[in-house]
């Protein structure tokens, strides 16, 4: 194996976030749909109340965001190693721009919510890939969610780790599961060569 690109999810990932999705998906009554996909099905001006909504939500989850310990490290690392990274996210791209700048971060490509290309499609994953140059065996993914998970897959990235807590909330997958970046980068490092 032989990783020579990385795509990483941003909330939850590279940032911890206070986001209460379940209340959020209440507010926003979307009857169980994900949240992007109902948005944008509905006609104004339903449509830019529930943005304003969701963006309300945003804006001050990423006023309260923590950098991840080690994380920046960790993107050193990978630079040092000539891994190219990816930062793909469903967040709007004001947020992404204020939490790089904030923090200092800097990634290969970014990819935020207004590509239209929106996870658990495998989607922004593929377009990611093609616009590096690499194929699906030389990356692998690295998020906190369910829809990471999905999106790899569908994208048929095979390496997948998940920075969690909680392992069982996704025990039926396939993934390799960390709790901290230290532990990510020792899992990653052999991969690389
Ligand atoms: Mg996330």
């Amino acid at each position: 194996m032989n990783i020579k690109t990385i795509i990483f999810d941003m909330d939850g990932t590279i940032v911890d976030v206070p986001y209460d999705w379940k209340r959020i998906k209440q507010d926003l009554k979307t009857g169980g749909k994900s949240i992007l996909p109902f948005i944008s099905s509905l006609s104004e001006p339903a449509r830019s109340e529930k943005w304003r909504i969701l963006e309300m939500y945003e804006d001050a989850a990423t006023a309260k965001a923590v950098l991840k310990k080690g994380i920046k490290e960790f993107l050193s690392y990978l630079r040092e190693k000539n891994v190219r990274t990816a930062l793909i996210t469903n967040n709007s791209k004001k947020n992404v721009s204020l939490l790089l700048k904030k923090f200092g971060l800097d990634f290969d490509l970014v990819m935020s919510r207004e590509s239209g290309l929106w996870k658990p499609s495998g989607e922004p994953f593929l377009y990611a890939l093609d616009r590096l140059g690499f194929k699906t065996h030389e990356c692998c993914v690295i998020g906190d969610s369910h829809f990471d998970i999905l999106a790899a897959l569908d994208a048929g990235i095979k390496r997948i780790f998940i920075l969690s807590d909680n392992p069982t909330g996704f025990a039926e997958t396939s993934v390799e599961w960390v709790c901290t970046i230290a532990e990510l980068q020792q899992k990653i490092q052999p991969l690389l060569s």
